[in-house]
């Protein structure tokens, strides 16, 4: 039955949607941080990044289904959840950061944050990150450079997108925390290649954190210096924490805490449905007007009083089950026992980030750093078979890429520990 629906879906599921899988369990359920297929057989679930929450949490789902019966509808409309849950989450920002627009996703989210950086300088041109990835639509894409997600990224990037070198302190050309100079050395090249050639800067749009090599923390001081450069020439600064931020780092809520930074514009998405498709920005009153000039902004579903129960019901959770204080406590001890296994196996180059935003970098070498891609595919596909989802990350895919629900608990962190240490030990 499995088999002949997974044909029906490759017949009919567009391929590019792809699955990681050659050949995937049939999940029907979730509970938690756990999956169970059609058998009932339980996965634990260390990939999932937008259930935050875990899955299936019963207040949720009551939560959305009595507001599905009694009214869904778009922000044309006055009703008090856009009200309420715009303000909530504006309150979660930092100050002067205090108005919201509503959307359903981190791509729309990043587009949206392009736009209000156009329309606020009146120019075009946006620096982003080599390695990045900020989502599918046409402007997230162009500023995504990730040849891991799309390997013709470079070539086919519009004019207006400047790639700079990625602060990664474990493999870039520079390594260690004193790298900042040289990382920031190459945001300055770029301002200075825009500025010559008399076109004026949009703005400047990173993760706070080094996301798609695995959560690689940015060099100290990295991100004050290149704000402070890029507002001088009249840019805006835009954060994007779609998956860094929103309590998963578990020591900070937002990744730019993490440098001590405010940007001007920030975006989110992810966790913030916990899978209820929601996304938002958060920037001042000053360029949120900018996009008056250009007529108004509606999006048909966000903001709808679905999504704004569902994201005020998340943060409810998150405060009353204490899920950030899990993510660093459970995070940190996750993170210990993976660099245990760092003492025993040289196959083990880093352990990166922090709280539930962890990478794990396999390399053939320590010196050379050579990524160990093959083997990471073959670790992921043994610990499957051993009830564990796990993908890689990172251009070499080569990177466990540990992103679980917020409630992992020390029992599953344990687990996922020992189903690696025993792939490690036995071979894949
Ligand atoms: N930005 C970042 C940093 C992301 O990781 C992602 C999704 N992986 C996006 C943007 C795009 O979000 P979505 O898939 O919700 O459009």
């Amino acid at each position: 039955q499995s088999a002949a629906l997974l044909a029906r879906r490759r017949k009919s599921f567009a391929k590019p949607q792809k699955n990681y899988y050659a050949d995937p369990p049939q999940i029907e359920r979730g509970w938690k941080e756990h999956m169970f297929d059609v058998t009932g057989r339980s996965y634990l679930d260390m990939v999932n990044n937008v259930t935050i929450l875990g899955h299936g949490h019963p207040k949720l789902a009551r939560a959305a289904g009595r507001q599905w019966s009694l009214l869904n509808t778009n922000s044309r409309f006055h009703y008090a959840a856009v009200a309420e849950f715009s303000d909530r989450l504006a309150s979660l920002a930092p100050e002067g950061l205090d108005t919201v627009f509503l959307v359903n996703s981190g791509s729309e989210a990043v587009d949206l944050a392009l736009r209000l950086a156009w329309a606020r300088s009146g120019a075009r041109n946006i620096v982003s990150l080599l390695e990045a990835y900020h989502g599918w639509t046409v402007a997230s894409d162009a500023v995504s450079t990730s040849i891991a997600d799309n390997p013709r990224a470079l070539e086919t990037r519009p004019g207006w997108v400047h790639p700079v070198t990625a602060p990664n302190t474990y493999r870039g050309p520079f390594r260690g925390p004193a790298s900042t100079a040289d990382y920031v050395a190459s945001v300055a090249k770029a301002l200075d290649e825009i500025e010559q050639a008399g076109e004026g800067l949009a703005g400047f749009i990173c993760e706070s954190v080094y996301g798609n090599a695995g959560g690689i923390p940015l060099p100290p001081g990295y991100l004050a210096e290149v704000y402070g450069m890029v507002r001088a020439r009249g840019g805006v600064c835009i954060a994007d924490e779609v998956q860094v931020g929103y309590g998963r780092l578990g020591h900070h809520f937002w990744g730019f805490d993490q440098q001590g930074v405010v940007p001007d514009i920030i975006t989110i998405a992810k966790g913030m449905g916990n899978g209820q498709p929601l996304g938002a920005v958060i920037t001042s009153r000053e360029i949120a007007d900018a996009l008056e000039n250009e007529g108004y902004f509606f999006s048909s579903a966000g903001g709808s009083p679905v999504s704004c129960v569902v994201g005020m019901t998340v943060l409810d959770i998150m405060r009353d089950e204490a899920l950030q204080e899990n993510a660093r406590d459970t995070g940190d001890y996750l993170k210990s026992r993976l660099e245990a296994l760092g003492q025993r196996f040289p196959l083990v180059g880093a352990v990166h980030g922090m709280g539930l935003y962890l990478g794990l970098e396999f390399v053939r070498d320590r010196e050379t750093l050579e990524p160990a891609t093959e083997e990471t595919a073959g670790i992921c596909d043994r610990l499957l078979d051993l009830g564990v989802i796990m993908q890689p990350t990172g251009d070499h895919l080569n990177v466990l890429k540990i992103k679980p629900p917020l409630c992992l608990s020390r029992e599953s962190a344990d687990f996922f520990a020992e189903m690696l240490e025993k792939v490690l030990a036995d071979g894949w």
